[in-house]
């Protein structure tokens, strides 16, 4: 079954890794239809407020709830900077209404005001929404809330996070064999619908080995800009530096790294 995988393009930044992101998607996902955002004015005359946090987060949220009123096949919200390894139909294929990747911190995730009542968090970088009546419903009453400032920010990532930990919800794990290999993923249920929030292991965040996941988060800053990025798409992971943001005081993290002996363990283990 055929999907749009979307994403929202704005900057300098951005604008170069685009047609890196678009011909791996299409080489790597068979049935999807890429859809560009890039249209900046979109919620020009409406209620939201330019220099409000989280503004940018409010204009892709809206692109795709566009979208979604209009369309019935799924939607894959896709951040340009979600690295797909390999088809991802299987994903989109799991009886969800919402399919949502995880955010890194479990307890710690940001916004940790909610993921340390979930003991986890979810990241809007990679999230699969289903075409029908209950998650439009959904859909438009977070949206509802990020106009109204509910949360202080129009940050969609804040405001799925909220809106879940403020409902009444139950959380499941649920275990599920993707590509021949085991994974434990959280089922919430709420409001009529099941959101699924995959294991991390599915769509990993900072990655730092080979453990063929579907996909790489890697943030551009934390490997030193565009050209070190673009890297990540073609070359081994194994052999490029360490995408965590550990000892990278610009980025306010002033940690010890742990991961450099992380991969050197698991090298000589293999
Ligand atoms: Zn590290």
């Amino acid at each position: 079954m055929s999907y749009y995988i979307t994403t929202f393009c704005y900057g300098n930044k951005y604008e170069h890794v685009l047609s890196k992101w678009i011909s791996n998607i299409n080489n790597s996902c068979k049935n999807s239809i890429i859809n560009i955002f890039n249209n900046v004015n979109i919620l020009h005359n409406s209620y939201f407020l330019p220099n409000y946090p989280g503004y940018i987060w409010a204009i892709r949220f809206k692109h795709n709830l566009d979208l979604l009123m209009k369309i019935n096949i799924p939607i894959v919200m896709c951040d340009l900077d979600v690295i797909i390894k390999k088809d991802i139909e299987p994903i989109i294929n799991l009886p969800f209404d919402i399919i949502i990747s995880k955010e890194i911190g479990e307890e710690n995730a940001y916004p940790k005001e909610c993921s340390s009542k979930l003991g986890f968090g979810v990241c809007c970088g990679f999230m699969v929404i289903k075409p029908n009546i209950n998650t439009k419903k959904i859909m438009m009453q977070i949206f509802k809330n990020m106009y109204s400032k509910v949360y202080k920010t129009y940050d969609d990532q804040v405001n799925i996070m909220n809106y879940i930990v403020n409902n009444t919800y139950n959380i499941t794990d649920q275990e599920v064999f993707l590509d021949g290999i085991k994974y434990t993923n959280k089922i919430i249920e709420i409001d009529g619908i099941k959101i699924c929030v995959l294991d991390f292991n599915i769509i990993v965040r900072d990655p730092i080995l080979n453990i063929n996941q579907f996909a790489n988060h890697i943030n551009i800053d934390n490997v030193g800009g565009t050209q070190n990025f673009l890297k990540y798409f073609d070359e081994d992971l194994e052999s490029l530096p360490l995408t965590c943001r550990c000892g990278k005081a610009h980025l306010g993290d002033n940690t010890i790294c742990k991961h450099i002996d992380l991969r050197k363990n698991y090298r000589d283990n293999k």
